[in-house]
């Protein structure tokens, strides 16, 4: 590995806004894929400029901008002249743009025009000087993700600069994926590199497999009366697909086989109970149970639902919560408990397999939203008892075909929740564009009025240079400094403080906040019923998938819930595909959907879909190249079981950076 900053122009200070990205060393740069690709269009000339289509064109800046203050957004303003006729431009907090658009210098300007009176105007147009553009001209140029301080232009030239410094050590197809000669390459890279990428996986997920298969146990786990008198007491009686998939889970827990089980349901179609009632069963019986979720917030919501079921029912059982932000103090005090086992239900992160943690007498392990683990995390856990293979019941929102969740989750039984609580009111759905706004924050405040919450989402954190998506700290100022007065706002990302997300999911749960504005850590099982509107700026941005998983945090209460999905896209297909969302509420038949509409293969936009997260494949479109590589991996191994020989031993390497060897050594 090689430090970042033995590149040109990298020192201390940019090597940092790099490390946010995860890019460290010059390998990682190489390895960090293009969001996107873009062909750009040739400047037009004044007569040619065109409203409300993607447009660049050479103009000069004809008077200095000027930078106005409104509360606390910075708006710098310039006329631009195109050929004589007149361009006004916008940009928000770039205030340091006036420094550089000094009078009589041209540069390539491209966004959206809109006609204003007898001019045009033209809102956060990207700059470009005048060669760059010209060089990027002709072919296709690669997109990245971004963070604040660091351009697309200076992205592409680290990459490229890392290129250079590591030579012919690199496959041709990683620099194809970022700088292709034209589609076809591009595809062909593609392919090789998810193939390979799957391949990885599934000789992973096959070698773990082998070590879990036909596992026994002795808990002598009996049925309990407990379990049926919480069921006769919940608020509301199970679905039949909640009853039966309750049955199976008891028939495999009562088994000596270990249950190896997968419980598929929609959102909302109601897990977590089952979850709940699955490690109540195993405490009642004196052993110690598990689950696990993918984040802190997740952990925390299901430890005060637990505990107020046990609490309700005057049972003695002991649940604590582990996660990793916890002081070392009140860990080590949790982990004492787990280890003298008189801790039965353990709650927790993926602190419950990184921390140090020596279970008494593990029988269950439940891993909630599934897919946000890796394989091997999920294994890690379960064989924490060495005298016994514990039960695994994992569970996951993730529409998956069934012959696609053969291929993920191979041996495991498999349960389908097909339904969801009958006298839930479906949501109402709507897909709009800038010109409802207005009218969607009057409908948001009416509904807080009525008592009811609201969720924003945004793509992003914060604002990122030449991207004209929303985000969330600057969209929930906006939004408190508009309700001034009683109605409160909040805000969330994946960047705050563990205890300060948890302050404010806390606060939002218990009422104090009325507008959470969010990225997506709010996507996965939160559930706080009074929520009933979730507005979704530039939904064309996130996946079918995401969108519907986001969707599913309204609707969980009695009222009418509303989903609003923004966006500005005037492309007919994204369009499409949002109307999907709009007609159903079944994440079956959106995954269904979504693939046929994107069919295989599809070039653009590939990275966006998908739960179950490949640095490049998508389990959906590349569903045919994952089953290769499954055949593939068999083949592999019946040859060679432990990956000795030279040809594999790449593979063997791979797997050994993913820690999967010695994982199995511990088993
Ligand atoms: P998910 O399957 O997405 O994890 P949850 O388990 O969080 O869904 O359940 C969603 C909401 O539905 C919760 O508020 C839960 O209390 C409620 N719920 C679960 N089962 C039923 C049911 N059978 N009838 C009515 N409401 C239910
Ligand atoms: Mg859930």
């Amino acid at each position: 590995m090689t430090d970042l900053k033995v590149l040109k122009g990298i020192g201390e200070k940019t090597a940092s806004y790099y490390g946010r990205l995860g890019i460290n060393t010059v390998e990682d740069a190489v390895y960090y894929y293009p969001r996107d690709y873009i062909r750009y269009e040739p400047p037009c000339s004044g007569t040619q400029l065109k409203c409300d289509v993607t447009v660049a064109f050479e103009a000069v800046v004809a008077a200095h901008p000027l930078v106005r203050k409104v509360k606390r957004l910075s708006i710098t303003s310039a006329k631009l002249s195109v050929d004589g006729i007149l361009v006004t431009a916008t940009w928000f907090n770039m205030p340091y743009l006036s420094k550089s658009l000094t009078r009589g210098k041209s540069f390539v300007f491209r966004g959206r025009l809109s006609a204003e009176g007898d001019h045009y105007h033209i809102e956060q147009p990207q700059i470009f000087k005048e060669e760059a553009y010209r060089e990027m001209l002709g072919h296709i140029n690669p997109v990245y993700s971004l963070t604040k301080g660091l351009s697309n232009q200076a992205m592409t030239k680290t990459v490229k600069n890392a290129f250079d410094c590591l030579g012919d050590t690199v496959e041709s197809e990683v620099y194809d994926m970022h700088f292709p000669k034209d589609e076809k390459t591009l595809e062909r890279a593609r392919t090789k590199l998810v193939f390979e990428e799957f391949l990885i996986f599934m000789l992973r997920l096959k070698l773990l497999r082998k070590d879990e298969q036909f596992a026994k146990n002795d808990f002598n786990i009996i049925e309990s009366a407990q379990c049926e008198r919480i069921i006769e007491r919940l608020p509301y009686r199970l679905t039949d697909a909640q009853s039966r998939v309750w049955s199976e889970i008891k028939q495999d827990l009562c088994s000596n086989r270990s249950m190896h089980r997968l419980i598929q349901g929609d959102v909302g179609s109601g897990k977590t109970v089952l979850a709940i009632l699955s490690a109540i069963m195993v405490a009642v019986n004196k052993h110690q149970c598990a689950i696990m979720a993918p984040t802190e917030i997740l952990a925390a919501q299901h430890y005060e639902s637990i505990k107020k079921i046990i609490r309700d029912s005057d049972l003695d059982i002991n649940v604590v919560l582990l996660t990793g932000s916890m002081t070392e103090a009140s860990k080590k005090n949790v982990r004492a408990l787990i280890e003298d086992g008189s801790a039965d239900i353990i709650i927790g992160t993926h602190a419950l397999f990184y921390e140090k943690v020596i279970y008494s007498d593990l029988a269950l392990v439940i891993t909630d939203e599934q897919h946000r683990f890796g394989v091997g995390q999920r294994s890690r856990l379960s064989s924490k008892n060495p005298q016994n293979d514990a039960h695994v019941l994992v569970m996951s929102a993730t529409p998956i075909p069934r012959t696609l969740a053969l291929i993920m989750y191979g041996d495991l039984d498999i349960s389908v929740i097909d339904e969801v609580p009958s006298h839930k009111l479906p949501i109402k759905n709507a897909v709009v564009n800038e010109s409802f706004r207005q009218k969607a924050y009057e409908f948001m405040e009416k509904e807080i009025r009525a008592h009811h919450q609201v969720y924003v989402i945004c793509p992003l954190i914060e604002a990122s240079e030449g991207l004209d998506v929303r985000n969330v700290t600057d969209t929930a100022k906006m939004l408190s400094e508009r309700c001034a007065g009683d109605i409160r706002v909040g805000m969330l990302h994946g960047r705050m403080k563990a205890s300060d997300k948890q302050k404010i999911m806390d606060e939002f749960a218990n009422g104090c906040i009325d507008i959470l504005v969010s990225t997506t850590v709010v996507e996965v099982g939160v559930n706080v019923p009074n929520a009933t509107v979730m507005m979704i700026e530039d939904a064309d941005r996130f996946g079918l998938a995401a969108l519907h998983q986001l969707r599913g945090r309204i609707g969980r209460g009695i009222a009418q819930s509303y989903c609003i999905f923004m966006s500005q896209s005037s492309n007919p297909n994204t369009m499409k595909r949002l109307e999907i969302l709009k007609r159903s509420n079944d994440g079956f038949k959106i995954a269904q959907e979504d693939l046929k509409q994107r069919g295989p293969g599809e070039l653009f936009g590939f990275r966006q879909s998908g739960d179950i997260r490949f640095k490049l494949g998508d389990i959906y479109t590349d569903s045919a190249l994952l089953s290769k590589a499954s055949e593939e991996a068999d083949r592999i191994l019946r040859d060679d079981p432990d990956l000795l020989r030279t040809e594999n031993k790449r593979y063997r390497s791979a797997l050994e950076a993913a820690d999967l060897f010695s994982v199995s050594a511990s088993l």
